[in-house]
């Protein structure tokens, strides 16, 4: 057992008054970092669901000690009530994160196997995901009518107008794409290149910029445009611009579905956090927008590895503090960052609470619908909950149609759903090429 130095006293508080109670240990130590030994331990950290504890703060640790450069895994292990808890490990033999390892990083839950072989779901899932994706974008939209539309009761009523959701070809120019499809093809198209690092986040920058000659009658929000306004790709570090206070919306949610499939394994995480937050960032730099890119990224790659729904929410929790490990990290606006983080995650909190799902297991508590007609199969009970409702209903209709997709594929949907869907053939390609990137075949 290698010795913790006193930075990190035995009875810290932190800023929501949780004690760190002791430091017991670490099992395997690591061998130096380039920025030293300073790590940050994180209060209640993954996996620690007792009242009271794991909001996500943290303090710095100084790791002391002359650890083998053959050992890799970290951990700290802190002491409450006589019960041992892993608080927070790392493998620092590759990226600063921990790779998601069965019941080491899901403490308790094994995750499941990927489906097949290693070979993932079939190609004509994630073709269902972009296409549905761009389906839930067009019918919330509905060419501007319903997406600004605050009547959910009035778009049912437009809706029996029209004859139901069978009854509808979504195709233009009734049925336009929106902005949410035009960015979340510029993110899949750029990630279908194939580059990957700095170079795959050029290619990102430089097709949200080019996206944006393609946005009339799309209504793109404020802080995509502001966003791509201030992009310079090309140049070193061309895809960053400042922290934005209001950077807060779901622009940047809308289009990361696609990363969750191009990186959809458990090894890929720190990958997928990076891509989903500089991508999300490049037009929503603040936490609160581009966690939403965080979110729905790992939502798709649990999705592509056929873990349940019910986890999904409990899952983006745990990552939480890996996320901000990566901000920091980075060193790019931290302390606006920092100031402005916590509200993301204890939102996501207080919701999962409220649907039961804080465990990461169902069944979930959801609102009844207010008519029985709205249940009668699942895809119209997704449109009823997620796209045709009083609200940024074309970004919530793309993210959960294009989930929905990815575990139902498109059997269960009318066809005129996605049939004639505008710029069906490139959603087509693009989701092709992704699985093959992601599965190599
Ligand atoms: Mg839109």
């Amino acid at each position: 057992m290698r010795e913790l130095s006193r930075e990190l006293r035995p009875h810290s508080l932190c800023r929501h008054g949780h004690r760190w109670c002791d430091v017991i240990g670490m099992r395997r130590a690591v061998r130096p970092s380039a920025a030293g030994w300073v790590k940050k331990v994180w209060c209640g950290g993954t996996g620690v669901r007792r009242p009271g504890r794991g909001c996500g703060h943290g303090w710095d640790l100084r790791v002391s000690g002359n650890p083998s450069p053959a050992q890799k895994w970290l951990f700290v292990v802190g002491r409450d009530l006589s019960h041992p808890t892993i608080l927070w490990h790392c493998d620092l033999s590759g990226p600063s994160l921990p790779r998601e390892r069965g019941r080491e990083w899901g403490k308790g839950r094994r995750m499941r196997k990927r489906s097949g072989n290693g070979r993932g779901p079939p190609p004509d899932r994630y073709e269902a995901a972009l296409l549905l994706a761009a389906a839930g974008d067009a019918l919330g939209f509905r060419g501007g009518l319903w997406e600004y539309c605050t009547a959910g009761a009035r778009i049912h009523e437009e809706l029996r107008a029209l004859g139901g959701l069978s009854s509808i070809e979504l195709r233009p120019p009734d049925w336009p794409l929106s902005d949410d499809t035009i960015l979340h093809l510029a993110t899949a198209e750029g990630l279908s290149s194939g580059l990957e690092g700095d170079a795959l986040l050029q290619e990102l920058a430089r097709r949200y910029v080019a996206a944006m000659e393609d946005m009339e009658g799309r209504k793109p929000g404020p802080s995509s445009i502001l966003g791509t306004s201030q992009l310079r790709p090309g140049e070193p570090h061309g895809y960053r611009i400042p922290f934005n206070p209001t950077g807060t919306g779901c622009g940047a949610a809308m289009r990361s579905l696609a990363i969750g499939l191009r990186y959809p394994r458990p090894e890929e995480l720190p990958t997928l956090i990076r891509v989903s937050i500089e991508s999300g960032r490049m037009t929503h730099h603040h936490p609160t927008g581009y966690l939403g890119a965080l979110a729905v990224a790992l939502f798709g790659a649990l999705g592509v590895r056929g873990e349940p729904p019910e986890l999904w929410g409990a899952e983006l929790l745990r990552i939480l503090p890996h996320a901000w490990d990566y901000v920091e990290g980075e060193g790019v606006a931290v302390e606006e960052n920092a100031a402005a983080w916590d509200f993301f995650g204890d939102t996501w909190r207080r919701y999962l609470e409220s649907r039961g799902l804080l465990g990461g297991g169902g069944p979930p508590r959801v609102p009844s619908l207010p008519t029985p007609e709205e249940r009668d199969a699942d895809w119209e009970e997704l449109c009823a909950r997620a796209v045709l409702h009083g609200g940024d209903n074309d970004s919530t209709g793309t993210i959960a149609a294009g989930c929905w997709g990815l575990r139902w594929g498109l059997s269960r949907v009318p066809p005129g759903m996605h049939r004639h869907l505008e710029y069906r053939q490139r959603l087509c390609h693009v989701a092709h090429r992704l699985h093959a990137l992601a599965w190599g075949h």
